[in-house]
């Protein structure tokens, strides 16, 4: 097992859980009460008889919002020298030989990079791989969206870099709130990702030498960003897509695309298959396996506007949550500085502009109020530079938690630009005069083009505007440093683990990190796990799996028999509302009970009053929608609770109370140095275990990038 924790839960409120204490061990022993005590939720769509927490809706009432449990700690995190952690638990894991991997299987939900990669890999391994993915291709992951570049510590550029600097300034970077030993094995891992994409042919961006080209990305002093132009995800996801698809022509992977995984098999205490629905047909079906991993990415878009593409979600990672996975740092959410600003009220999709820009754009606002001539007209000196004037050190490549706040800051004092002052602009006239218009074109020209496109301004001509967005989430489902979550045998990779980001997640770190969990950790860590089979044969007929289509079933009759009113978009779009009103760059105490009370009251008008039309054995993607949307609403409860119980700043979490006297985030290690992974209950107050961080190698100071 890979954590341990205690069985005595400090009940603060009211004693009415019915966690079975130290369970976790068990997996599905800590399942919450799905059927008491509840608020509305799809069990118990009007709240249930027993209410532990009080009238729904009254969440603002001052009172304790969650319990306090255990302490909770990787066990399989080793010791001795950082260098040589990695080393030691490979050395350590237990291995399965060639001939016995085909008798043992895994489910893999998910086709982005972490996926991807890890059924590539194991297929390539010889282990049995049974794939998921919503999308029509597994190609059409949402990593292929990535644009910037992708982080390693090759120190081509011979400009000081090392795995050592990598994992400093991602530790830094992510203010403190990381595992040094995780961040160490992926500073140390970015190199060899590099190697193995040139092999599979990955196009990176060359120097006039011949050598790989490098740029700087946010938090930062060297340049260690492989690109692609800006399309680094794209060219890794085809990457990992064609060795997928060796392994699918080579029999073993089996890939199911348009197939969504709505629920996990918890069987005898160990996850072992998955419940989906065939978006086509829309037949349940079950399938099992000796394990399962879930890389089914980040869920940015419970704020609805977000950089993210429109399918991502929640579901596969909340399913597992609510089978007794413990959820991590579910705050911990990424509002990138550079995005085009909202344009208007049906906008359903915000449109990143790669944090690579910031390497040869500046960014600036008129230093007078109010001051709404064209960009071309305001002389350099009544220009504000701010994060050059406020961060000389790092200037524009500050990391995007202070690029974003920055740029909030600016525009609540009224020096905002474009419509509603909700903007910022981000200027190449120096860097065009400097390079020439060709070098820009050479290295952002398809960036220009999507925000020309979508604004109908020319960047080379006027400069851009643009607006911090929801992009990425450093929170997601707790893993040991095996990978492997609190319900044994369930695996979490990439932007879906509570990952390594600490707070705030360095550009370019992500693709990274996936890459890394597939490709390089998870095919050794899995197999220690493996290599305790055979398991006992799990079918259709076991009662977990049973039960897990039972509960499919009657979810999907129940989103179908409410037959309101309202469409399942406006209730997502008012839950995103309160979602960035209250949790978003800014956070209150007083704002956070609010918006649980005001997420409370529209959950539960969610499930009187939408309106679900056709039919659960059709494609049918209002259904699809609203199944996500509920799973949003417990989701952003969850987030609203754990920004509460977090009284400090850090990172891209930033609590209105708590900043030093020049309104930078002021952390509070002595009581907050520690990661929160919480337990679902089922009965609107989730419980709090805290993982504590130990810094060995890492000064933990305030974070300055002046
Ligand atoms: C616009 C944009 C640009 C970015 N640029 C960069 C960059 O330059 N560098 C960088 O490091 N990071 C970047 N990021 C972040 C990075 O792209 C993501 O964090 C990363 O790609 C996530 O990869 P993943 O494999 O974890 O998940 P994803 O790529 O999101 O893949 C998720 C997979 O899970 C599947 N799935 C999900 N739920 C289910 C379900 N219930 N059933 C079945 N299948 C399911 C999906 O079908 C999909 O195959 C960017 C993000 C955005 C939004």
């Amino acid at each position: 097992m890979g954590f341990e924790i205690g069985d005595a839960k400090k009940d603060t409120t009211n004693a009415d859980t019915t966690t079975g204490g130290g369970a976790q061990g068990s997996g599905d022993a800590i399942n919450g009460p799905e059927d008491s005590n509840v608020a509305p939720n799809e069990d118990h769509p009007t709240g249930g008889s027993i209410n532990v927490d009080g009238a729904i809706g009254s969440g603002d009432a001052g009172e304790d919002l969650h319990l306090e449990g255990d302490p909770i700690v990787d066990t399989k995190a080793p010791g001795g020298p950082i260098e040589q952690r990695w080393d030691k638990r490979r050395f350590e894991a237990k291995l399965v030989n060639p001939a016995n991997r085909r008798k043992l299987s895994v489910i893999i939900v998910g086709t982005g990079l972490a996926g991807a990669s890890a059924a590539a890999t194991l297929g390539e391994a010889g282990y049995k791989v049974t794939s998921f993915c919503y999308q029509d291709s597994p190609r059409r992951a949402h990593s292929i969206a990535a644009q910037g570049g992708i982080n390693a510590a090759k120190n081509y550029r011979n400009d000081g870099d090392s795995i050592y600097r990598l994992f400093y300034d991602t530790v830094k970077g992510g203010d403190f709130r990381s595992r040094e030993s995780n961040v160490y094995r992926l500073a140390q891992v970015s190199v060899e990702i590099i190697d193995q994409c040139v092999a599979q042919g990955v196009p990176f961006a060359r120097e006039y030498g011949g050598l790989l080209d490098n740029r700087s990305f946010g938090g930062v002093q060297v340049s260690r960003t492989f690109y692609a132009r800006g399309q680094t995800g794209q060219q890794l996801l085809i990457g990992a897509y064609s060795a997928l698809e060796r392994q699918i022509a080579a029999g073993s992977v089996t890939m199911h695309s348009r197939h969504e995984m709505l629920e996990l098999i918890v069987a005898d205490g160990k996850a072992r298959g998955v419940v989906v629905r065939d978006m086509v047909t829309g037949g349940i079906e079950s399938h099992f396996a000796d394990a399962v991993v879930l890389a089914s990415g980040g869920y940015g878009n419970v704020f609805f506007l977000s950089t993210n593409a429109m399918g991502c979600n929640v579901t596969a990672t909340w399913r597992a949550h609510r089978k007794g996975a413990l959820f991590a740092n579910p705050c911990f959410t990424q509002i990138h500085p550079t995005c085009i600003p909202v344009s208007g009220d049906y906008q359903s999709k915000l449109t990143l502009m790669s944090e690579s820009l910031r390497n040869d754009g500046r960014i600036w606002v008129p230093k007078e109020r109010g001051d709404d001539r064209d960009p071309r007209e305001i002389g350099e000196d009544e220009r504000d530079y701010y994060l050059e004037r406020i961060y000389p050190a790092f200037g524009n490549l500050v990391p995007r938690d202070i690029a974003s706040r920055a740029a909030k800051n600016v525009c609540d004092s009224g020096r905002g630009v474009g419509p509603g002052g909700l903007g910022v602009y981000l200027d190449f006239s120096d860097a065009i005069e400097r390079l020439g218009r060709p070098a820009i074109e050479a290295k952002y020209g398809n960036l220009f083009d999507m925000y020309r496109q979508i604004t109908g301004e020319d960047p080379y001509k006027v400069p851009m505007r643009i607006y911090p967005a929801v992009h990425y989430v450093m929170g997601g489902l707790w893993v040991d440093y095996d990978l492997q979550s609190t319900i044994p045998g369930l695996f979490v990779t990439g932007e879906a683990n509570f990952s390594d980001h600490g707070a705030n997640r360095l550009g370019a770190s992500a693709l990274m990190q996936g890459l890394a969990d597939g490709y390089f950790v998870l095919p050794n860590t899995i197999a220690d796990y493996l290599a305790a089979g055979p398991f006992e044969k799990v079918d259709d007929t076991h009662p977990a799996a049973v039960e897990a289509v039972g509960q499919v079933r009657s979810r999907i009759d129940r989103l179908l028999a409410v037959n309101g009113r309202r469409t399942v978009d406006s209730f997502h779009r008012e839950l995103g509302h309160v979602m960035w009103d209250f949790c978003g760059m800014e956070r209150t105490e007083e704002g956070l009970r609010k918006a649980v009370s005001r997420i409370r009251e529209l959950r539960a008008e969610f499930w009187s009053d939408v309106k679900v039309t056709g039919t659960g054995e059709e494609l049918n993607q209002t259904l699809e929608r609203a199944g996500r949307v509920a799973d949003f609403f417990e989701l952003g409860e969850l987030m609203c609770i754990d920004a509460l119980v977090r009284r400090e700043s850090c990172g891209g979490h930033f609590r209105a109370e708590s900043q030093d006297e020049d309104g930078e985030a002021l952390r509070h290690d002595d009581e907050f140095a520690h990661v929160s992974a919480w337990e679902f209950t089922g009965n609107g107050k989730p419980i709090l275990h805290k993982e504590e961080l130990h810094y060995e190698y890492v000064e933990l100071k305030s974070r300055s990038y002046k």
